[in-house]
């Protein structure tokens, strides 16, 4: 399968008939101003340019907003200029994210008629009472009836759902990713949610009304969502809000973010935890008292392994009292590790036997 490229397009707020309580879409976006064609023209020349590899499947993605309840007009304006890049096969395919109650048969004729082959659709949560305290303004059933007839007209459907919303439990979170499962979408967004400045959540956050996750408690959520949505076969594309000069840690000067559970790398944290209950569930079955392991990975893999700040390694340390030997190895699969024990604590007691019988 081909390597897939991304054009990122953001549409921030245009056309969006909403004030979620946790959105400030051009802050999220880092975009002020509003997109034109030129701007389409300008971001696809760009981005073609720099790609490094050029066999790739390419796709120019309007992020952010809503994209199909922007004015009609600009829509399609949008739309034919990128879609003049499909046509002279620069661009292999187009994809859109919006909300569940802007999808009806009239819209998704359009997306058709420009070759749109993925859209997106921001669900959040499935529970009414949730979508409803942070203002969605539309409920589950817009969900199901949207996906139903994304997938029905032959677009790949994609959910996106947020972790920490206010109100909202693990187990919300889960009964979520169980709702969605049975609309049969392909991929799937998950984003924590962050406390960005100018939304009413950060004013619920200041009044003590909301406490966001901490990173912890985002990373094993984010976590347990990721092993569910694995074993459906639903592919989990990003996990946490991409960094950029505004969506940055609350500590550093411009930083949009007020409070909640950011980190540059929440990808690999997410991942990294799940590599982590990989390398103990192998040890556990071991059935013998470990003192050290070799871990033998894919060179892409590594990183996940030893964790963020070598976090991993130093847990297997800490809990289980096992030292740890990292080889790379370009025959290993990447999703996969192969533990081997390369010293037991048996060996170690009976060398401090020798030691005291010595001195006897
Ligand atoms: S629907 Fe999307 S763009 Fe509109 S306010 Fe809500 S999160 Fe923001």
């Amino acid at each position: 399968m081909k390597k897939q490229y991304i054009i990122p397009i953001f549409v921030p707020h245009l056309g969006c008939p909403n004030e979620c309580t946790f959105c400030n879409q051009k802050k999220i976006s880092g975009q002020l101003k509003n997109v034109t064609e030129k701007d389409v023209r300008d971001t696809i020349e760009y981005y073609l340019e720099n790609f490094k590899d050029k066999d790739v499947y390419k796709e120019v993605a309007f992020f952010g907003g809503s994209f199909t309840a922007i004015e009609e007009n600009l829509q399609e304006r949008l739309l034919s200029t990128a879609y003049e890049y499909i046509k002279e096969k620069k661009v292999d395919g187009i994809r859109v994210s919006t909300r569940p109650d802007c999808i009806d048969k009239k819209v998704l004729k359009r997306l058709k008629k420009y070759k749109v082959k993925t859209i997106e659709l921001g669900v959040q949560s499935t529970n009414d009472y949730i979508l409803k305290k942070c203002k969605r303004g539309h409920n589950f059933a817009d969900v199901k009836k949207a996906s139903r007839l994304i997938r029905w007209k032959g677009f790949t459907l994609g959910h996106q759902m947020m972790v920490g919303l206010p109100e909202s439990t693990k187990l919300d979170e889960l009964n979520t990713a169980k709702d969605l499962a049975k609309l049969k979408p392909k991929i799937v967004r998950i984003y924590p949610v962050l406390v960005i400045r100018g939304t009413e959540l950060e004013k619920e956050y200041k009044e003590g009304k909301y406490e966001p996750l901490t990173v912890e408690q985002a990373v094993e959520r984010c976590k347990e969502l990721c092993y569910f949505f694995g074993k459906k076969n639903i592919k989990v594309i990003r996990i946490g809000l991409q960094s950029t000069d505004t969506i940055c840690d609350p500590k550093l000067k411009g930083s949009e973010v007020v409070a909640g559970p950011y980190h540059e790398t929440f990808r690999q944290l997410v991942e990294s935890a799940m590599y982590y209950d990989m390398v103990v569930e192998k040890i556990k079955k071991f059935n013998t008292k470990v003192k050290e392991v070799e871990i033998r990975v894919h060179p892409q893999t590594v990183n996940n392994v030893v964790g963020y700040k070598r976090q991993n390694i130093e847990k297997l340390k800490e809990f289980y009292d096992v030292d740890v030997v990292i080889k790379q190895d370009l025959k290993c699969s990447v999703e996969k590790i192969d533990v081997t024990i390369t010293k037991e604590y048996k060996d170690f007691l009976e060398e401090d036997e020798k030691v005291i019988s010595i001195k006897r």
